[in-house]
């Protein structure tokens, strides 16, 4: 027997029509300019407006169900509306990071078959550099008003259009076509650091259910009251699901632009009185130092979601001891929408703050409701959960890839539709998942596996590190040995026997890195995360002798 209740489709123009009719009046505000006080205000109910003359505007363009649209913008009340925009009339977000190589760039237009660029006014240099790799150059919207265009792009002068002509030029009156809940919504590529960017390309339902779970206490667990801040950029898995779960909710939201260095950031935080906030590891790193050294509060703040990168135990400690900010660690990945788990207690569990809620803090977190995680051995055998047993990582759920954009049947899942995150760890009895390693990151010493990501926690929780990252170096005896390498706090001192003896006791000796470097700076990807495969290209032919 079926049951009796009625079924609609879980389509993200749902989302912005229910923002506007319940919390029409909440603001959304972005950073505009050089200045700190540069920014625009606008209403959820202007933004559906302009959302829908967005629609209207791509019919007249011709972009209709399943056509690409990409975007190359940053976190601003324009990039917002083209994601209710597009994905409203069932045509498909593509959004590229400018960040990546312009080879990366290139690739993604020419393989998504983009039929619009969507591009901020000071990106227009990323399209200068690719459009001679393109295959074909789509139309250029440029996202200003028709005076602020520049007179001629020597690549592309005859199709520059200008975004808020488009929309002064549309009706707002365009209604959402019934999309099935299936339909392609958004695509996103992975940053393919080791191989080719591999699109990832998520449906109006995956958003939807993701967008209920990251609303979960446990999960981003904001609301209406709430003023957040997604720091993550929007082209990096769609600001972590932070601009749908912002509707679903109608909190204020507050964009920061392209303007995400410490002083700014803290800035937008005190005055719009921001009370969450999410990002990669680097910013708030650099935020808890700007804090230290400006002694600067943050009285409206009291989370910090901090993932895509492991976040040290001392950041979390830092950001509590100087600013009352709890830190909370999740975890997830392009293929994952991206939130598979996050740090938040359960009864019995450490409470902030305190030290061994600092320490619970190293681990990625606990699985949300709608994705399965699991470890297992080489053989695909299911490991305990016991909190020591290492394996890989997989994971399923609605929110899970099935395959990536143009690699039908390459095996992306296997019969159980379980997903190989590429990531190493451990599931303790409580489901806390600790991520060790990337696979291609791991350092096999002598057999046995060491864990990078423990030895850099533990470098950078020495007051003179600031940065740290290990890899692997080739060695006649172990085959693989780690070496550290290391960024000084500014004008700290230590040698390179005082960090190795600070590893005593605090792991395994066989842990312990053979040497240390101390370099000026370490190389991050166009997502903030550790260049690992860079420094390990750089270092290939260093020498271990001893041990
Ligand atoms: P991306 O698809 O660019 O978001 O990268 C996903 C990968 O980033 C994951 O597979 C992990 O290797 C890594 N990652 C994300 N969050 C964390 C975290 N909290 N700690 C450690 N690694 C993470």
């Amino acid at each position: 027997m079926l049951g009796l209740m009625q079924e609609h489709p879980l389509v993200i123009s749902s989302l912005i029509d229910f923002v506007e009719r319940e919390h029409p009046e909440q603001e959304i505000v972005t950073r505009t300019g050089e200045r700190s006080e540069d920014r625009h205000r606008i209403t959820y109910a202007e933004l559906a407006d302009r959302a829908r003359r967005l629609a209207a505007a791509l019919h007249r363009l011709d972009i209709g169900l399943g056509d690409r649209v990409a975007t190359l913008a940053w976190n601003t009340h324009r990039h917002l509306e083209i994601f209710y925009g597009v994905s409203g009339v069932g045509a498909v977000c593509h959004t590229i990071n400018p960040r990546l190589f312009a080879e990366q760039v290139a690739f993604m237009i020419n393989e998504a078959e983009d039929k619009l660029l969507l591009v901020d006014l000071d990106l227009l240099p990323v399209v200068e550099a690719v459009a001679p790799a393109l295959n074909h150059l789509p139309p250029i919207v440029v996202l200003a008003p028709q005076d602020q265009l520049p007179a001629s792009l020597p690549v592309a002068s005859a199709n520059l259009l200008s975004y808020e002509t488009l929309l002064a030029e549309s009706a707002p009156s365009f209604a959402w076509p019934a999309l099935d809940e299936r339909t392609a919504a958004v695509l996103c590529y992975t940053s393919g650091t080791t191989g080719k960017p591999k699109g990832v390309l998520y449906s109006h339902r995956a958003i939807l259910l993701h967008t209920y779970a990251a609303c979960m206490k446990d999960a981003l667990g904001f609301g209406a009251a709430d003023t957040v801040m997604p720091v993550v950029p929007m082209f990096h898995v769609m600001a972590w699901g932070i601009p749908y779960a912002a509707a679903a909710v109608g909190c204020k939201l507050v964009l920061p632009g392209r303007y995400l260095d410490a002083p700014s950031l803290c800035d937008l935080i005190i005055e719009e009185g921001v009370n969450f906030a999410a990002g990669v590891s680097t910013i708030w790193l650099n935020l808890v130092h700007h804090l230290e050294a400006t002694g600067t509060r943050l009285p409206s703040m009291e989370r910090i979601l901090c993932g895509g990168s492991p976040v040290a135990r001392t950041t979390v400690q830092e950001f509590a001891e100087h600013a009352d900010v709890k830190v909370v660690h999740a975890w997830g990945m392009t293929e994952l929408s991206p939130i598979a788990g996050v740090n938040s207690p359960k009864r019995g569990t450490a409470r902030y703050p305190s030290p061994a809620y600092f320490e619970l803090q190293k681990k990625q977190g606990r699985a949300l409701f709608g994705i399965d995680i699991k470890t297992v051995d080489e053989a695909g055998r299911m490991l305990p959960r016991d909190g020591t047993t290492s394996g890989f990582i997989k994971t399923r759920g609605h929110w899970v890839i099935e395959e990536y954009f143009r690699h039908a049947g390459e095996g992306t899942v296997d019969a159980d539709r379980w997903f190989d995150t590429g990531d190493v760890g451990t599931i303790d009895e409580h489901g806390y998942l600790l991520i060790t390693d990337r696979t291609k990151d791991m350092i096999k010493s002598g057999g046995e596996w060491i864990s990078s990501i423990e030895l850099e926690n533990l470098a950078v929780s020495h007051p003179a590190i600031a940065e740290a990252a290990v890899i692997a170096v080739k060695h006649p005896r172990w085959v693989e040995r780690p070496l550290l390498l290391c960024v000084k706090q500014p004008s700290a001192e230590a040698s390179r026997e005082d960090i190795l003896a600070f590893y005593d006791g605090k792991v395994a000796k066989w842990w312990i890195p053979d040497d240390v470097l101390f370099v000026d700076s370490l190389p991050y990807t166009a997502t903030g995360k550790l260049f690992k495969s860079e420094l390990r290209k750089q270092y290939a032919d260093y020498e271990i002798t001893g041990r």
